[in-house]
């Protein structure tokens, strides 16, 4: 697809706004951007597996891992959830960043074509909720169509929201949107002191996401309301495990209502994954061995049974299918009766169940410590 026929499928006045600084905090740009070499992500996961692990925690090898606590092959169950990507296009260009998204990658997009297809996949499924994520995935100029589309449908929908795009010019009505239709909102961020959170997301950052929390609260979101869910994800700042979800969420609790007046519903804490900026930062900072080590010596085998490659299909701005979020930004793409390459307009839902989840290092992410999912944490730690 040409430049022109991209600019196309993001609105014109979107990417004028998203050209402008205050669109968002930027601490850093993707590595697509600086065309670094990690934007390949063969380099990313080559960068994975020249770590000397050898004589540490299952010789740094996921599957041995897995086969030690008798879960080899890795095997998905029936889909539950279909995580849309809706593209790497964001506002931010948060320095940890699994996707490497930013203003930038208006090319990477999903369009209507494939939206449709993506829900013709899912009238072909029993997945009984729809996350949508990228990218900022309201960027995406057929979100609320989507929405809709799926609301209608009777799915729960998750919006997963960096906050600061609903500052945006022509997103400042989308929580009214959202609380109308029921939508979850699955808001990120990084810390509930202000220092924390623009480390991570750029200056301005926290005071940004507080608005857009109030605006939240104002329609009903983070009062307990099952219809107006508020869920705040959380991830740490440095080479270290995300800490307890429950004392954290008692934290947050304290942090964000006392000093700001914000609620919220539940929190849900995700370890770093060692890909894309976040492994750029591990590199840079000499981190990246001791991470690893960290990782691997952390396996939890109780994580295992709820990894979310286990009832989640992943679909990205182009069409194409992974076991999860993080190995569509690797680029391994789920083996469907043997086969990759398949395209959502072509999935048979037959293959799904039961078949072999595609797992390298990047892997120990998900089951180090309490473990670390899409929904957080996957073995409750706090007794
Ligand atoms: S972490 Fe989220 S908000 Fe930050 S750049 Fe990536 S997609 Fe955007
Ligand atoms: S990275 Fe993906 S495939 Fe690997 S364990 Fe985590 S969810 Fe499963």
């Amino acid at each position: 697809m040409s430049d022109a026929a991209y600019r196309g499928v993001v609105d014109a006045a979107v990417l004028h706004e998203l050209a402008r600084p205050e669109a968002g905090p930027r601490p850093t740009t993707s590595l697509a951007a600086r065309r670094s070499p990690l934007a390949e992500p063969k380099r990313q996961i080559a960068a994975l597996e020249a770590v000397d692990l050898s004589g540490k925690a299952f010789d740094g090898d996921f599957d041995a891992a897995l086969s030690a606590c008798g879960a080899a092959p890795l095997a998905a169950a029936a889909v539950e959830i279909l995580q849309i990507n809706l593209g790497k296009l964001c506002n931010m260009t948060c320095r940890h960043c699994h996707v490497d998204a930013g203003p930038d990658r208006w090319r990477e997009v999903m369009d209507r074509a494939t939206v449709d297809a993506c829900l013709a996949a899912l009238d072909r499924t029993a997945a009984h909720t729809v996350d949508l994520t990228g990218g900022a995935p309201e960027l995406n100029p057929n979100f609320r169509y989507l929405v809709d589309q799926c609301v209608a449908r009777g799915k729960h929908v998750i919006d997963r929201c960096n906050l600061t795009v609903l500052l945006l010019t022509r997103h400042r009505d989308l929580p009214e949107f959202l609380a109308e239709r029921g939508v979850e909102v699955v808001c990120s961020l990084p810390h509930f002191r202000r220092r924390n959170t623009d480390a991570q997301r750029g200056g301005g950052a926290f005071e940004k996401s507080i608005q857009a929390l109030r605006r939240l609260n104002r329609v009903g979101y983070g009062a307990g309301d099952p219809d107006r869910v508020l869920t705040v994800m959380v991830n740490p700042a440095g080479a270290v495990l995300t800490g307890d979800q429950c004392s954290m969420e008692r934290d947050w609790r304290r942090g964000l209502e006392r000093d700001h007046g914000v609620t919220f519903d539940r929190l849900i804490a995700l370890n770093n994954m060692p890909i894309a900026r976040f492994l750029e930062w591990l590199q840079d900072s000499g981190n990246l061995d001791g991470y690893m080590e960290l990782l691997t010596a952390s396996f939890n085998p109780a994580t295992v049974a709820g990894l979310m490659c286990r009832n989640t299909l992943s679909v990205s701005w182009d069409g194409r299918v992974y076991d999860c979020d993080f190995n569509q930004m690797l680029e391994l793409e789920s083996r469907l009766d043997g086969v990759t390459g398949v395209h959502v307009s072509e999935l048979d839902p037959a293959t799904l169940e039961g078949r072999a989840v595609v797992t390298g290092r990047h892997c120990f992410g998900c089951t180090a410590g309490a473990g670390s999912s899409c929904g957080g944490a996957l073995h409750d730690t706090s007794d």
